[in-house]
């Protein structure tokens, strides 16, 4: 079997993967993705603050957004009959066009590896050995430290035998239609999940309706409840389905901090109240990035990632909240006077 070797091995090309490459300059690293780019990693491609302050600062350019570019934040929570608009200016991208934009920022130290899967890892003597497939071709790649940074279905975290965090199923349907929807707006009906849905624009008269739901809920069920409740009509352009993380404390692992590292969403770093996982990928992976060229990321990965464990473990109170009928009032009217 073919062998290469390397000092690091990035498996997965999403916001972590690439903000490690990109931090990366000084040594010959290899990225590994089980994807060609650009690749559709459903998403709704939604930009908080702390996401936009790192794409700017990087130039992200005026073609990866959708239209409208920026949205404010509706809460629509059918169980209390509440309806708050917050002025957020979420930035409303297409994740397509985001992440292939992220992948071309890496530098030529990187050896990209698309279409290539890692199937497992195995402890050697020498590193750590990892199995992949190419061209329909095993390969081995023996490395000195891995970063997972493989998301929702981490093959990494899986090898260092960490369960994953709750899963949530997510379903989405496109839809194109004349009506004309200006928030983005995070639907909270218990009776559909005890998570939440949402409903935004997206490019030409197509908008995006979908939700986080509970394993083996039937999705075109649930949308056909949801689009009914929100008086949403057209054509199903596009269906997408994947997992979304909803991690509580215990589900927040950086690896084993030897040669096995954990970012991104595989380390459970996405935030348990909106799922929001695009700034969450950006930070960690640039933390560990920095940390690698410190030439100590042992113990400099550890110390630095620490406030962005913290900053989980708040939105995990914040997620209770919002799941509870009888708390979420108070919530929303913290946020604004503006009931029906
Ligand atoms: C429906 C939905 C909507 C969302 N909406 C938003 C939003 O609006 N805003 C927001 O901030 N977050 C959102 N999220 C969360 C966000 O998409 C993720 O948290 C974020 O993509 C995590 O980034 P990452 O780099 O850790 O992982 P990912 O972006 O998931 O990247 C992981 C990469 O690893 C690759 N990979 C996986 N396994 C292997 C393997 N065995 N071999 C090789 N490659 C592999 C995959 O192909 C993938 O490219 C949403 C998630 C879902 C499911």
């Amino acid at each position: 079997m073919e062998t290469l070797s390397t000092d690091l091995l990035i498996i997965g090309a999403g916001p972590a993967g690439c903000s490690v490459a990109r931090t990366i300059k000084d040594k010959e690293i290899i990225l590994i993705d089980k994807n060609k780019f650009p690749r559709d990693k459903p998403c709704s491609g939604l930009l908080v603050e702390e996401s936009k302050e790192i794409l700017y600062s990087l130039r992200l350019p005026k073609n990866v957004f959708s239209t409208p570019s920026n949205l404010d934040l509706e809460y629509v929570d059918i169980d209390n009959n509440i309806d708050i608009i917050q002025k957020k200016a979420l930035g409303n991208t297409d994740r397509i066009k985001l992440d292939h934009w992220l992948l071309k920022l890496i530098g030529k130290n990187t050896n990209l590896m698309e279409n290539t899967i890692v199937t497992k890892l195995e402890k050697s003597s020498d590193g750590i050995k990892v199995f992949i497939i190419k061209d329909g071709k095993e390969k081995c790649i023996l490395t000195k430290k891995v970063v997972g940074a493989d998301g929702a279905t981490s093959t990494v975290r899986r090898f260092l035998g960490i369960l994953p965090p709750l899963r949530y199923y997510t379903a989405q349907n496109f839809i194109e239609t004349n009506k004309k929807i200006e928030t983005c707006k995070f639907i909270y009906w218990n009776a559909l999940t005890d998570w939440y849905a949402w409903l935004l624009p997206k490019e030409n008269n197509v908008i995006e309706i979908g939700g986080a739901f509970q394993m083996k809920t039937n999705r075109d069920e649930v949308l056909k409840l949801l689009m009914e409740k929100m008086k949403i009509n057209g054509k199903i352009i596009k269906k997408t389905n994947w997992l979304l993380t909803k991690p509580s404390i215990k589900d927040i692992h950086i690896g084993n901090n030897i040669n096995i590292f954990l970012i991104g969403e595989a380390a459970g770093f996405i935030s348990p109240s909106t799922g929001e996982g695009i700034s969450f990928g950006l930070r960690s992976g640039t933390i560990f990035g920095e940390s690698f060229n410190t030439g100590k990321p042992d113990i400099e990965y550890k110390n630095r990632i620490k406030p962005l464990i913290e900053e989980v473990y708040q939105k995990i109170s914040k997620a209770e909240v919002l799941a509870d009928p009888k708390q979420r009032i108070s919530f929303l009217k913290s946020i604004s006077k503006t009931e029906k």
